[in-house]
């Protein structure tokens, strides 16, 4: 190689995560060739890609395949390819110089118990290559740029040289690595079979390994040959003369490209005659998962248009299913075994981006670009089969319990983001969901097993949203439910409200959230006749503290949704709830716009049957203006908002009153200068227990 020779600087993860792979003790070295053929498949997938717009694309190399040689005396092997390559600016970027989100997120992994041979999933599998090498060397060429070398032997730095007399690649990369003195095992035909065979083997291009073959070759041996001419003289007889030609055995060593990898694709064989191990390791393949996959389903359409079909659920997410910048398309788009693209979103919507798998059509045509892909027919018509099969695949999980939790908590994100963007599929994807409930226990439950639990009056299904389960199991919009025996669903995912508002209902059943206004409990008449009396009662009540509370509160009404607090915020039926608002509070970026009309109007619900509400009630008819009411009223009212599920906008006015109670529980004159720090000591805390009474008296 000749050319300038720039050193560069590893980015500090990268080299941080090459330290960490030189140095930690880890035996299952042999993976390193399954990343580097892997990222050979998809250099070679972009070329084909490429080359579908453009043909001449393939002209600096016709021949697409991926090359094994080990060379014994040099101690290296080389994995070459004739992919698309790099140009420059790719070797700077892509091997050394920019952070990668996969390489701190595997360093974590690894620090909490994960194992190197999962660096694929992570995005820096190239690194894998100093398991078993001292040194590595790049050579590549990009049809846009000329030839170069890239070095490193990890300590930190690389460098880049231009090749300009080393052999000419044509176009593609080949990998040259000096295998570690201990590790010459990688470099015995056996074992480089036997990993490909089982980390490869459904790698669509050709895997060739280079092998050496020693043949004993008969030559004519000149001495003896010599000694014959004389005979020839003798004899003066051709033939006989040739009849004792004197030959003899050579060794001769010749090397062959012996491909590896020769079977039809997996998705063109018969479902009965492949075996779970075959489906296991062709996810592994095109999924850089570690672990088997927790579901799979192998079809065929046919008709009017025909593909085949695989897909495979996971057993976990993967570390950036919600990278937001990162959109991830698992689906692979074959036309008639010829790989077309993975890259497109046509295939799967955008919330089953978990799915895995590979599309085989026979309609479409091979030519076919990004851009005509985004409108084509036959792609629609497979993505609406895609969706459906993957529905099914759902069901047959969801039939054992123990797989559909481990689904559940890895993708029920996607199943809630599913309700919101596919109308079609919505009902359906409501049956996968679970959630928490006033009955469920530890367990979740679904829709349907929610509905056999109803009582015969009960018409609607009633969910409560909110932070956490902590924050919402005892909340008192819960009450009134549980006393008549109506489950409530708990919803503590901030994605839930999102999913309900959507779903609006579930097998004709209308869901019900039970902190917004409007709340139809299936009352007897009775109870109704009961609360119409009540509301009437206390209509002076209701005015007069909502006089007091201003805007605080939209209106003050009899509820009839408590029955032991005093009362409860509820809101609008179709503004936020108090849980959306403090989502929307929490989003930094959100357009505030939104907030002034759609934040909470709040109606203040009293319970007649509380005694507070009703000693308050005597005092207001007796005086409007009395100073202990107003503050009173104020503190009712700051205390529902945290039951009810809102943040107080002054908790210094709040924690006064709180105070001014505290004082009087104690007997404490509240104008009274403060007394030294030492008084306010741990020995007098326990007399708060006693305060508690004392301020009932109060009230
Ligand atoms: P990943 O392949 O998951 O992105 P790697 O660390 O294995 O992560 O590789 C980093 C990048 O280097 C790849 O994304 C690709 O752009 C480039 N690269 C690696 N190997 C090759 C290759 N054989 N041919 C072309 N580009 C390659």
């Amino acid at each position: 190689m000749t050319g300038q020779t720039e050193t560069f600087g590893f980015q500090a993860e990268i080299s941080q995560l090459l330290d960490l792979i030189i140095n930690t003790f880890y035996s299952n070295k042999e993976i390193f060739l399954r990343e580097l053929i892997s990222n050979s498949s998809d250099a070679l997938d972009k070329i084909r890609y490429a080359a579908l717009t453009d043909p001449s694309q393939l002209d600096s190399e016709k021949e697409l395949y991926i090359r094994i040689t080990p060379n014994k005396e040099e101690g290296t092997l080389t994995i070459r390819d004739t992919g698309i390559g790099m140009t420059k600016a790719d070797l700077v970027n892509n091997l050394g110089t920019i952070a990668k989100s996969g390489t701190k997120a595997f360093m974590e992994a690894l620090s909490s118990g994960a194992d190197i041979s999962m660096i694929g999933q992570f995005g820096v599998g190239f690194y894998s290559s100093y398991l078993v090498a001292e040194k590595v060397q790049v050579t590549t060429k990009h049809n846009d740029d000329e030839q170069y070398i890239w070095e490193s032997a990890a300590g930190g730095t690389f460098t880049i040289t231009e090749d300009t007399e080393g052999p000419r690649l044509g176009r593609g990369s080949s990998m040259k690595l000096w295998i570690k003195e201990d590790l010459k095992e990688f470099l015995e035909e056996k074992r480089i079979k036997e990993i490909v065979k089982k980390h490869s083997e459904f790698i669509s291009y050709p895997i060739q390994l280079v092998v050496t073959k020693e043949t004993e070759k008969e030559v004519e041996d000149e001495e003896a040959e010599e000694a014959t001419e004389n005979k020839i003289e003798e004899v003066e007889d051709e033939d006989a003369a040739k009849k004792t030609k004197k030959t003899k055995k050579i060794k001769e060593t010749t090397t062959e490209n012996e491909e590896l990898n020769k079977q039809k694709p997996i998705w063109t064989r018969n479902p009965s005659d492949v075996t779970p191990d075959e489906y296991a390791s062709f996810y592994k393949s095109i999924s850089n998962d570690w672990e088997d996959h927790l579901a799979v389903k192998h079809f065929s359409v046919e008709g009017q248009l025909e593909f085949k079909a695989m897909l495979y659920i996971p057993k976990r997410a993967p570390f950036d299913l919600f990278e937001t910048k990162k959109k991830r398309h698992n689906i692979k788009l074959y036309v008639r075994r010829v790989f077309i693209t993975e890259d497109n979103e046509e295939l799967m919507p955008e919330y089953l981006n978990f799915v895995v798998g590979v599309v085989d059509s026979e309609d479409l045509p091979l030519n076919i670009s990004r851009e005509t892909l985004q409108q084509n027919k036959i792609l629609k018509v497979i993505r609406k089969n895609l969706v459906k099969k993957t529905m099914d695949l759902l069901s047959e999980i969801a039939e054992d319990k123990e797989n559909f939790d481990k689904f559940y908590t890895a993708f029920s994100k996607n199943l809630k983001l599913g309700i919101h963007e596919d109308a079609a599929n919505r009902s359906k994807l409501a049956e996968f969901l679970r959630f928490h409930s006033t009955k469920s226990g530890e367990e979740m439950t679904s829709f349907k097993d929610y509905i056999t639990r109803m009582p015969e009056i009960q018409k609607s299904i009633y969910y409560l949203t909110g932070e956490s389960l902590e924050a919402v199991k005892d909340s008192p919009f819960l009450e009134v439910l549980k006393k008549k025996g109506f489950e409530v669903l708990l919803l503590v995912d901030p994605i839930d409200e999102y999913a309900v508002t959507q779903l609006k209902e579930f097998d004709g059943k209308k869901l019900v959230c039970v902190s917004k206004e409007g709340l139809e409990l299936e009352e007897t008449p009775e109870e109704k006749e009961a609360r119409e009396k009540e509301a009437k009662d206390f209509e002076d009540l209701c005015s007069a503290i909502k006089e007091i509370l201003g805007d605080k509160v939209e209106k003050v009404v009899v509820s009839n949704r408590i029955t032991d607090s005093p009362c409860v915020l509820v809101t609008g039926q179709f503004g936020w709830s108090s849980n959306m608002e403090r989502i929307m509070k929490a989003q930094a970026l959100r357009d505030s716009s939104m907030s002034s009309y759609m934040a909470s109007k709040k109606t203040l619900e009293l319970n007649p049957t509380n005694a507070i509400i009703r000693e308050l009630k005597g005092r207001v008819a007796e005086d409007k203006q009395d100073k202990t009411v107003r503050d009173l009223t104020h503190l009712l009212f700051e205390t529902a908002l945290l039951t009810s599920g809102f943040t107080l906008s002054a908790p210094g006015d709040f924690a006064q009153r709180i105070n001014r109670m505290i004082a009087l529980g104690l007997s404490i004159d509240a104008d009274e200068p403060a007394p030294a720090p030492a008084a306010a000591s741990e020995e007098k805390m326990p007399e708060l227990e006693e305060a508690g009474g004392s301020m009932e008296e109060v009230d």
